[in-house]
């Protein structure tokens, strides 16, 4: 048996909820659990290295006040506690560049416990795993989220940035060319790349994905909700590959869609 993990980011207080409905209906539909990364308390004037704004607060126009919890997006919070489909990640706290790039413990810790609190607020249980803005973490920011979380997903490991004391745990993955690991007692996720996204060539998108899942034993599948709709505008190609993957994987009796959750309690294997 193979296992898939739909990780889409980004989704924050701005996002409209149809959005979502449209992209992922057919994983839904089918019983397939999609793991939405939701920025907790996103800050609204966020720009990319490159100095514009992030795409995933302008599809539904320009953004105001400058933070803004899940909550106030009663409409998005209201969709997402109706479809038991849905399973909410930690993504940060206000996913700021490289929020959690940075080395200082008691700024972490703090994002943390504001983000965990913001998401409580708005009625979501507790989450299982922690999804870094940009997939950036610094050694102090592993030390903090282990200590939250049970599962911990972005794209690739770093000796030089995680903490000390799981060397040992991190040689051995490296020697075993494993795509997960443990260490603390801890599930340390990989993935791909983001191969389901507008600067990949389409035709080729299905094939990557079934390459993926078929290497290995768990597979992290990472999207952005928005560059689906970049400037507002649905990507019916885009779109429709993605629903192309949903027909594929539930065309497949040797493949499960799975939880964060069900790595973090332990009820699939990881390699
Ligand atoms: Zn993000």
């Amino acid at each position: 048996m193979r296992y898939v993990i739909l990780r889409d980011d980004d989704t924050n207080a701005l996002t409209p909820p149809a959005c979502l409905e449209r992209i992922y209906r057919p994983f839904l539909g089918r019983g397939m659990p999609v793991n939405l990364a939701v920025i907790p308390e996103v800050r609204t004037d966020v720009r990319t290295p490159d100095g514009r704004l992030e795409e995933y607060l302008t599809v539904e126009g320009s953004p105001d006040p400058r933070l803004a919890p899940i909550g106030q997006g009663r409409a998005l919070v209201d969709y997402l506690k109706a479809e038991p489909g849905y399973h909410v990640a930690q993504h940060g706290c206000h996913h700021d560049l490289f929020e959690f790039g940075v080395s200082g413990r008691p700024e972490l810790a703090c994002r943390l416990e504001r983000g965990a609190e913001v998401l409580r607020e708005a009625g979501f249980a507790r989450p299982a795993a922690f999804v870094a803005p940009y997939d950036r973490l610094s050694r102090e920011a592993y030390i903090e989220v282990a200590s939250r979380f049970g599962v911990i997903s972005t794209g690739w490991f770093e000796a030089r940035r995680l903490p000390r004391r799981w060397w040992a745990s991190y040689a051995l993955k490296k020697l075993g060319k494993r795509r997960h690991w443990q260490a603390g007692g801890r599930c340390l996720l990989s993935h791909p790349g983001c191969l389901l996204s507008f600067h990949r060539p389409r035709g080729g998108m299905l094939e990557s994905v079934r390459k993926a899942v078929e290497g290995g034993t768990l597979t992290v599948l990472v999207s952005h909700w928005w560059e689906f709709f970049r400037g507002g505008v649905p990507d019916a190609a885009l779109i429709g590959v993605m629903h192309e993957v949903a027909g594929w994987l539930a065309s497949r009796p040797d493949i499960r869609v799975v939880s964060f959750g069900d790595v973090a309690s332990r009820r699939v294997p990881i390699n």
